[in-house]
């Protein structure tokens, strides 16, 4: 390899070691008889000191050649120093020239210089060289790997379910239709068709974090075309309660993960995660329109992205950042949702709001077949279209919910991000389909 020490495995005991170091050239300062390269990789800073008489003519060559961000592997000792950011430097043998960066730079890495959103997404590889940056993508994994370690501690099994599909699931005005040999496809909006299917299956508890893609022309930085979902669905619920109790779960496990294993890369973006506060309130619309209303606000069959704002001020005066709203008019539902029969109108689907967004949507899903049938006729639906879908709750389909949650937006309100796209590497919009 051409490194064996990461900067971050480095310290001033190391003195007089023998290591190999691999960066981008962050910074060269030349003061004549000595000069300095600040070497940047993964986690952190990397001085390398080149006093002009205790190096070879090789070593000097190759530094005047260096143009910033260009990728170099270092050889040398390690030096015990006071005056280094460290307390340590390195003290070169042979310095090799991986990549030389062309100059100038399409943009600034250094943090120093702010620039356009569009520049940033065009260079993405070198935004991604910025410390806040890049943490919190190093964040983002960690909130994947406590989603998923949360799943395994309750007993969710893992599934991939298929990105083109017959048809969709959420309305069809957001579908990417897809040539599919020699008839039309559509790229999935959601697995919900799948992961309810395999409720019938006996696998009981299933859970998938994948794409999930939505025409949505909306130019609002919380939407994008493609974004991330992590879903669930469990069988057996006796209501939606067994939903939001384990969605509620899930949420702080995670937070709780994130905030112990991102330290580093927390105290980089200047943010400590918050714990919402616990049990999270369970408001029912009513109750919703009623606050709203006090407030002067309109409300319909739905929250608006307003009245969500509203929601959210008001809810974080009382200290929760995080609360669910159940008990929506089934007219603004899905299909797959179970109507309330003692609440006529209305139905068991619920949503998380975080922060005065909505996060998730779950409920309790309609699995007796005669039922589901006359709901998809409601909602002016084809069932024609869905007999893949219908089959499965023929032939013994237990009781059960689920959620769904946007991955993107979970990062984006817990770490504080004003925009979606900075929650994504390559984000794809009505604008955007490169990189
Ligand atoms: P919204 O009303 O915020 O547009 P939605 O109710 O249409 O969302 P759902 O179908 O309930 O979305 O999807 C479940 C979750 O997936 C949402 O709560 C949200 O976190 C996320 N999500 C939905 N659409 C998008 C999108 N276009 N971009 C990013 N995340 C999304
Ligand atoms: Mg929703």
């Amino acid at each position: 390899m051409k490194r064996s020490h990461y900067s971050i495995q480095l310290s001033p005991e190391m003195d007089g070691q023998r290591v190999t170091v691999a960066g981008w050239v962050y910074e060269l300062r030349d003061f004549g008889g000595i000069k300095f390269i600040i070497l940047r990789d993964k986690y952190g800073y990397i001085q390398v000191v080149i006093p002009k008489k205790k190096v070879s003519q090789e070593t000097l060559n190759c530094f005047s050649k260096l143009t910033k961000e260009s990728v170099i592997s270092v050889t040398g000792t390690v030096q015990k120093s006071e005056k280094a950011k460290n307390g340590w430097e390195i003290l070169p043998e042979k310095i090799e020239i991986l990549s030389l960066a062309e100059t100038p730079l399409p943009m600034d890495v250094s943090g120093k210089i702010e620039s356009e959103m569009d520049t940033r997404l065009d260079n993405r590889v070198l935004d991604l060289r910025q410390d806040k940056v890049r943490a919190v993508f190093m964040l983002r994994s960690l909130f994947v790997k406590g989603l998923r370690e949360a799943m395994y501690e309750r007993d969710f099994v893992e599934v991939h379910t298929p990105k083109i599909a017959a048809a969709g699931a959420e309305g069809g005005a957001s579908l990417f239709p897809v040539q599919y040999f020699d008839q039309w496809a559509f790229l999935t909006q959601s697995p919900q068709l799948y992961k309810q299917m395999l409720m019938a299956s006996t696998l009981d508890r299933v859970f998938e974090i994948g794409p999930a893609f939505r025409a949505e022309p909306s130019d609002t930085s919380r939407h994008l075309s493609e974004f991330t979902s992590f879903d669930y669905e469990m069988a057996y619920i006796t209501d939606y309660n067994d939903v939001m109790d384990t969605l509620e779960g899930i949420i702080l496990d995670t937070l709780e993960f994130v905030k112990k294993e991102g330290k580093p890369w927390l105290e980089i973006l200047e943010r400590d995660i918050e714990i919402p506060k616990s049990p999270f309130p369970r408001l029912t619309f009513e109750e919703v329109k009623s606050i709203l209303e006090e407030e002067g606000r309109k409300v319909g069959n739905d929250l608006g992205t307003e009245d969500e704002k509203a929601l959210g001020r008001i809810m974080a005066e009382k200290g929760y950042i995080a609360y669910f709203i159940k008990d929506y008019p089934e007219e603004g539902k899905p299909f797959y949702i179970m109507e309330n029969d003692e609440k006529p109108g209305y139905s068991f689907a619920f949503d998380l709001d975080y922060y005065g967004e909505e996060l998730a949507s779950g409920g309790q899903r309609e699995h007796r077949y005669d039922r589901l049938v006359e709901r998809m006729k409601k909602k002016g639906l084809n069932s024609n279209n869905f007999e893949f879908y219908l089959r499965a709750f023929k032939y013994g389909m237990p009781p059960h919910g689920g959620i769904g949650l946007g991955l993107e937006r979970f990062v984006m309100k817990a770490l504080g991000l004003k925009n979606i796209r900075d929650a994504v590497i390559f984000p794809r919009d009505q604008w955007r389909l490169v990189p």
